[in-house]
C-alpha cells in the first residue's frame, strides 16, 4: 500500500518576466527512501516544500497521504481547510533543513524531545527512552545537555535529524541536510538519516545536488528533468517517478484530527526558555519598562499619602466642616429651614445674639464664672463626636470652663444665673443645669456651655424682657410676632462641600467663616499632583509603548527562523502568535514587580524624611492595594498591546521564504 501518492503536483513562481514551474509525480511506500537531485535552481526545494505542506501547490492532480486508519486528501485540505494542515505536519511529518533550525534556548535533548511534547506525549520513561535511544544512535549522548551554539555543524545536523525522527513520523523530508558539512561527516549523517528513517518505517525524501553522496548513502536518486519550453521565458522542470497507478480512494477523505487544544504549559515553557536565554535583552526591556512605571507609582503614592494625611488632619479638626457666619443678621424660621434644606449641609441650629448669651455659673462659696452659651440639637456633629447631645434639661460644658469650676462632675446640677435689666433695674433668674458631659479642648478651647437650642432661645426671650411661663420666668407678655434669629451654627457633610456651601451662602448675602482656604490648598495640591502624574505618565508610557512595540517587532523579525521552525513542527499560527504575547506578559510582570520594589524603597526614604512631620498612623507615600493591582493590570494590557503590534508581522510572514532565506 503506498503512503504518499502525488501526480501532477505543480508549483509556479514568477520572477520578473520568467515563469518557473516545477512538477512532480511520485509514489512512496512506507520505509522507502527517495533522493531528488538536479542542478541548482531546478525546483528541488520547491517540490519538497509542497510535500512538507509548507507552500500551497498551484495545481495538484492528486496529493494523497494514506495512513493505516485514514486517507488524507492534502490537495483538498489546502483548498478547504489549510489551518488543519498544522496537525498533519505535527503528527505525520518530520523535516530536516539545511540550517538545522534548532532552538538556541533548548539543550540538544530538549530540542529532540520537543516534537513528542508537541504531539501531547508527556515526559515518561517511555518517551525518555525514545530520546535517549536516538541520542545514542546519532552519537549525541555526550552533548545532550549542551546548547546548540556550542556544537559543531555535524552535531547540530545530527540533532536536527534526531528531532525529525523522534515522533516516528510517516514521512521525513530533508532539504540539503548535509550541504554545510565536510564530505565524510555528510556521508555519515546521511547514512544515519536513512537508517533512522528505515528503522521507524518512515518514508524519506532527501533533496541534494550531490548525486554521488545519495548513491553512497544508498538512497535511490531521481533527477529533475527540464521540460521543453511552452512559451519563451518559461522554465519548466519535472520530477517523474514511474509507478504503478493505484486506485483513487473511493471513500471520502477522513477528517483530519484537530490540533490538540492550546498546549499552554508547553507554549509557556518555550516562551520562558527563550526569554531566559536572551536574558540581557529581556533585562533591558524589563528595566526600561520599570523606569517608566516607577515614577508613576511614587507620584501616585505621594498623591494618596500626603494628600490623605493633610485631608485627615483637616478632618480631625472639628472646625473643618463648620460654616459659621461672621456677623449677626436677622433670620426667619423659613431662612433657617432653607439653609437646612441645602443638599450638602449636615446640620444647622439657629443661634441667638452673642451679647444675649452670656450667663454666670454661680455656686455657693465660690466666685461666679462667666461663660457663653451655644445652641445644640440632635445630630450636632461636634457633640456627637466627643460626648453626646444633652437631653432637654442637660448641658455640655467645655474643658476650659470645667477648669474654672473645681470638683465639677458629670451628673451634677450647676446653677446658671441669667441676668437682665428692666427699666435700669437688674433682675435675674437661676436655671438648674444638669451637667451632661465635658468637651475636650480639641473640640472647643473657649469657656462654652452647649445647651438645647430651646433653652437658649428662652434665655434670649427672658433677656429681652419677656416672660417664659413654662420655666416660671417673669416678664412682659410675649408678643405674637415671628421669632427671629441672629445667626446659626452649621456643619457641612464633607470637606468637598465646604467651598460650594460657602459660595452658596455668599450668593445669599451671608459671609461665613470656613476652612475653605485650607481645603482649597489641599485640593489644589491634589489636582497638581494628578496633573503631574498624568503628564509624566502619559509621556513616559507613550514612549515606553512605542519602544516596547518596536522591540517586540524587531524580536519577531530576528527570530523569524524560530517561528518558521515552529510552523514546520506543526505549531498553528495562533500558537505562534501567543509566544511573543507571553513574552510581553513576562516583561510586564517583571517590570511591574521591579517598579513595586523600587517604589517600596522610594516610599521608605520618603517616610523616613517626612518622619518628624508625620504623626502616628500618617504616611507621606502610600499606594492603596487597588492602585497596585490596577498598575499590574495596566502594565499587562500595555505589554499585550505592544505584543499585538509584533503579531501583525507574524500574521503575514511566510515560513517557506524564511527557511530559504535563513538556510
Ligand atoms: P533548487 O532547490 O533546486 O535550487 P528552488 O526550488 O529553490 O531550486 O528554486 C527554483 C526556482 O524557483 C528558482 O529559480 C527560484 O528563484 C524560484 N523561486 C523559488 N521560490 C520562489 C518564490 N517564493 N518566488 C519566486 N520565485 C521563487
Ligand atoms: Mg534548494
Amino acid at each position: 500500500m503506498p503512503l504518499l501518492e502525488v501526480s501532477n503536483l505543480c508549483k509556479c513562481h514568477t520572477a520578473g518576466k520568467t515563469l518557473f514551474r516545477a512538477e512532480a509525480s511520485l509514489v512512496l511506500r512506507p520505509g522507502q527512501a527517495l533522493g531528488i537531485t538536479g542542478p541548482s535552481g531546478c525546483g528541488k526545494s520547491t517540490v519538497l516544500e509542497m510535500l512538507a505542506l509548507l507552500s500551497k501547490p498551484t495545481n495538484a492532480g492528486r496529493f494523497l497521504l494514506r495512513l493505516p486508519d485514514q486517507n488524507l486528501d492534502l490537495a483538498a485540505l489546502w483548498r478547504e481547510a489549510p489551518q488543519r494542515l498544522a496537525a498533519i505536519r505535527r503528527r505525520h511529518l518530520g523535516f530536516v533543513h539545511q540550517g538545522g533550525g534548532l532552538y538556541p534556548f533548548l539543550s540538544v535533548r530538549e530540542n529532540i524531545h520537543l516534537p513528542l511534547l508537541l504531539n501531547g506525549f508527556e515526559k515518561t520513561p517511555d518517551t525518555n527512552a525514545r530520546v535517549e535511544e536516538l541520542l545514542d544512535f546519532l552519537g549525541l549522548a555526550s552533548v545532550a545537555d549542551k546548547l546548540p551554539e556550542t556544537l559543531s555543524y555535524g552535531e547540530r545536523q545530527r540533532t536536527a535529524i534526531a528531532r525529525a525522527l523522534v515522533h516516528q513520523p510517516n514521512l521525513v523530508l530533508a532539504d540539503e541536510p548535509t550541504s554545510a558539512l565536510d564530505p565524510e561527516t555528510a556521508l555519515a549523517a546521511m547514512r544515519l538519516l536513512v537508517s533512522g528513517a528505515r528503522e521507524r518505517d518512515s518514508a524519506l525524501v532527501v533533496v541534494s545536488h550531490d548525486h554521488a553522496l545519495l548513491e553512497k548513502a544508498g538512497i535511490p536518486a531521481v533527477a529533475m528533468q527540464p521540460l521543453a519550453e511552452k512559451k519563451s521565458g518559461e522554465k519548466c522542470y519535472s520530477l517523474v517517478l514511474p509507478a504503478p497507478r493505484s486506485e483513487a480512494p473511493t471513500e471520502k477523505p477522513a477528517a483530519v484530527p484537530a490540533l490538540p487544544r492550546w498546549n499552554l504549559p508547553l507554549l509557556h515553557w518555550l516562551a520562558l526558555r527563550d526569554f531566559r536565554h536572551e536574558r540581557a535583552l529581556s533585562f533591558c526591556a524589563v528595566l526600561a519598562f520599570a523606569a517608566a512605571l516607577t515614577p508613576l507609582m511614587v507620584l501616585g503614592g505621594l498623591r494618596t499619602g500626603v494628600i490623605a494625611t493633610l485631608s485627615q488632619r483637616l478632618l480631625n479638626n472639628p472646625a473643618a466642616l463648620a460654616v459659621n457666619p461672621y456677623s449677626s443678621r436677622s433670620y426667619s424660621e423659613k431662612d433657617i429651614a432653607a439653609l437646612q434644606a441645602l443638599p450638602q449641609v449636615a446640620f444647622v441650629v439657629p443661634q441667638t445674639r452673642t451679647l444675649a448669651s452670656t450667663v454666670q455659673v454661680t455656686r455657693p462659696d465660690r466666685p461666679p464664672v462667666s461663660a457663653d452659651v451655644l445652641p445644640t440639637a440632635t445630630g450636632d456633629p461636634l457633640l456627637e463626636r466627643y460626648t453626646s447631645v444633652p437631653p432637654e434639661d442637660g448641658a455640655v460644658i467645655t474643658r476650659e470652663l470645667a477648669r474654672s469650676l473645681p470638683h465639677v462632675a458629670v451628673g451634677q446640677i450647676l446653677p446658671l444665673t441669667i441676668t437682665r435689666r428692666v427699666n435700669g433695674r437688674p433682675e435675674s433668674v437661676v436655671y438648674p443645669m444638669r451637667l451632661h458631659g465635658i468637651l475636650p479642648d480639641a473640640a472647643d478651647w473657649k469657656a462654652h456651655i452647649y445647651v438645647p437650642s430651646a433653652l437658649l432661645l428662652d434665655m434670649e426671650r427672658y433677656r429681652d424682657g419677656f416672660a417664659v411661663p413654662k420655666r416660671g420666668w417673669p416678664g412682659a407678655e410675649p408678643s405674637g410676632e415671628q421669632r427671629r434669629y441672629a445667626g446659626f451654627r452649621m456643619y457641612v457633610a464633607s470637606l468637598e462641600a465646604v467651598i460650594p456651601v460657602r459660595d452658596e451662602l455668599k450668593r445669599r448675602g451671608i459671609d461665613a467663616y470656613t476652612f475653605a482656604r485650607e481645603v482649597e490648598t489641599i485640593q489644589g495640591l491634589k489636582s497638581a499632583l494628578t496633573l503631574v502624574t498624568l503628564l509624566v505618565g502619559g509621556v513616559t508610557l507613550a514612549g515606553m509603548a512605542f519602544s516596547l512595540a518596536s522591540l517586540a517587532t524587531a524580536n519577531v523579525r530576528r527570530k523569524a527562523l524560530f517561528f518558521a521552525q515552529g510552523h514546520l513542527m506543526g505549531l498553528s499560527r495562533r500558537e505562534l502568535l501567543l509566544l511573543p504575547l507571553l513574552q510581553m506578559g513576562f516583561t510586564a510582570l517583571l517590570a511591574a514587580s521591579t517598579s513595586l520594589l523600587l517604589y517600596g524603597c522610594a516610599a521608605i526614604i520618603l517616610e523616613f524624611t517626612a518622619a518628624p512631620w508625620l504623626e502616628n498612623g500618617e504616611h507621606a507615600c502610600q499606594l492603596p492595594g487597588a492602585h497596585i493591582a490596577a498598575l499590574y493590570a495596566g502594565a499587562f494590557a500595555l505589554a499585550c498591546l505592544c505584543g499585538l503590534a509584533s503579531c501583525r508581522h507574524l500574521l503575514t510572514f511566510r515560513p517557506e521564504e524564511v527557511l530559504r532565506r535563513d538556510a
